[in-house]
């Protein structure tokens, strides 16, 4: 067991009204870290150490910027054994995607690295004879950061990096499933020499409440469920302050007739029982062509056989724990409302759910229509690629989709029309890469998008320069 702090200024510190425990998913017996619950009072402290360090990291020149998010890198790769095992540890990921989350990390903080130093703004032409007319971007200030636990470093970082690189400082509210987590992430900054730049507040939905109300943070980037998603766009909307919401999914993955049934099978398989469903752009609904569908089912069975669920610190673990109890009752709750095609076994300790396929619902169903965040396939069938879209478009969602053919037509007409931010074709539905574009359609998003180079529209804004000499 280990105590999760605040970091406020360069320092880890206790504070706040009272604490929680952080609790291991697989043996919820056991406390991971016992955290401080952060109030109003340390999301002040918080937002003035960041403030009071915005003036100077916004005038570091761009190789000083780049020098202390290479440090973070470095801190981070010197440490990822242990903070691939807490991941695994404390939100039931298993190891070997730990290991890839950590590996994440350090990718994003290398790409973004190096942005300080490159080209921002446009020259623009003007409308008179020798003037000089061009485009800047200006940093926003302080930046609040409100993430989820499915990726307990990777989505702070995500936000962190682009944020830190712009010239913002920062103010990140974690999960409180993850406190451990952004401990130890709060001590590599500090490894890395970053002071009031970059701040941490443990705590639970009012801790992040605060942060969107705090009048000096000027912009607030959430990820996390629509529940939650919609009750900070309406706070930040009221404020007029910058924000952008990462929420959830209903991905889709298509199987055409004509696919190669068993690397669709196994495309779809670890999409959606990978991490036990819970990456945001798991598949959580899979829409078959009827003439193949007993045989797809075939395959499909196979592929989730081959996933071993258990200890998320073995190696060979694909599947393990949910998150926490109401979650898992949850699921168990809505496994009851399907015919189930395919179940597979799970421990029966801890909050285990069994992988499963339900059939026998609508596209309209509770089953194709809500988040479910765990371990569970709807199964739909569809006569043709156009009722297959059809269905496929029939949520508020639009994260991620997947489509499984060898027939180059198909995959464009469904390019063209589906609903979604991140379309892949003969791959599964999660696994972006770091420098791509990240981010939803529909009610799975705001509107922007995340990591790549496209991260910096949220953290910036621009400036209209003329001169007239
Ligand atoms: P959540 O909405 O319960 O919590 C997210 C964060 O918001 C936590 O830090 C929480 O403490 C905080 N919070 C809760 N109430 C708040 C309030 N009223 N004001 C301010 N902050 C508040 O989500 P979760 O269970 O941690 O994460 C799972 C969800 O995240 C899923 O829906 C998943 O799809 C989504 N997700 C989306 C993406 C993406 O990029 N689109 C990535 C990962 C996860």
């Amino acid at each position: 067991m280990r105590n999760a702090l605040h970091l406020i200024a360069g320092s880890l510190v206790e504070g706040g009204s009272g604490g929680f425990d952080s609790l291991n998913p697989s043996e919820p017996t056991q406390i991971v870290a016992k955290a401080p619950l952060g109030t109003d009072a340390e999301v002040a402290l918080a937002v003035n150490a960041a403030s009071e360090a915005f003036e100077s990291w916004r005038k570091t020149p761009g190789p000083g910027k780049a020098e202390r998010l290479y440090a973070w890198a470095e801190a981070i790769q010197a440490r990822a054994a242990e903070l691939a095992e807490a991941i695994a540890t404390e939100v039931g990921k298993p190891i070997g995607e730990a290991k890839g989350e950590v590996g994440r990390c350090v990718a994003i903080l290398r790409y973004y690295a190096g942005e300080p130093v490159r080209p921002s703004g446009d020259v623009i032409p003007g409308l008179a004879n020798g003037i000089l007319q061009y485009s800047l971007r200006e940093p926003l200030g302080v930046v609040g950061l409100i993430t989820p636990w499915n990726f307990p470093m990777a989505i702070p970082l995500w936000k962190a990096a682009p944020a830190l690189a712009m010239g913002n400082t920062i103010v990140l509210k974690p999960s409180e499933h993850s406190a451990l987590c952004a401990h130890l992430l709060a001590e590599t900054a500090v490894a890395a020499g970053l002071k009031g730049e970059f701040n941490v507040v443990q705590g639970a939905g009012p801790a992040g409440s605060a942060l969107v109300q705090h009048p000096d943070v000027k912009a607030i980037s959430f990820t996390g469920s629509d529940a939650t998603g919609a009750k900070i766009s309406v706070a930040c909307a009221q404020l007029n302050k910058k924000f952008q919401t990462e929420m959830g999914g209903k991905n889709v993955a298509i199987v055409l007739a004509d696919a190669d049934l068993a690397q669709a099978a196994n495309l779809v398989a670890a999409g959606a029982m990978r991490f036990a469903g819970q990456k945001c752009t798991a598949t959580s609904r899979v829409v078959v062509e009827s003439s193949v569908s007993g045989k797809f089912i075939e395959e499909l069975k196979k592929a989730i056989d081959g996933l071993p669920v258990g200890n998320p610190l073995e190696m060979a673990t694909a599947v393990g724990p949910v998150i926490n109890q109401a979650s898992y009752d949850k699921l168990n709750a809505a496994v009851k409302q399907g015919e189930t095609i395919h179940q597979v076994a799970a421990p029966n300790t801890g909050y285990f759910v069994s992988p499963t396929v339900l059939g026998g619902v609508g596209p309209e169903h509770d089953l194709a229509q809500n988040e479910l965040f765990g371990p569970v396939l709807t199964y739909l069938e569809a006569g043709s690629l156009d009722e297959a879209l059809t269905i496929a478009n029939q949520t508020r969602f639009g994260l991620s989709a997947s489509l499984c053919t060898r027939d180059i037509r198909a995959a464009l007409t469904y390019i063209d029309r589906i609903q979604a931010g991140m379309v892949r074709v003969n791959a599964d539905t999660t696994g972006v890469d770091p420098h791509a574009p990240f981010g939803g359609m529909k009610g799975s998003s705001s509107g922007t998008r995340e990591q790549g180079a496209v991260a910096k529209d949220f953290y910036t804004q621009y400036k209209t320069v003329q001169i007239n000499p």
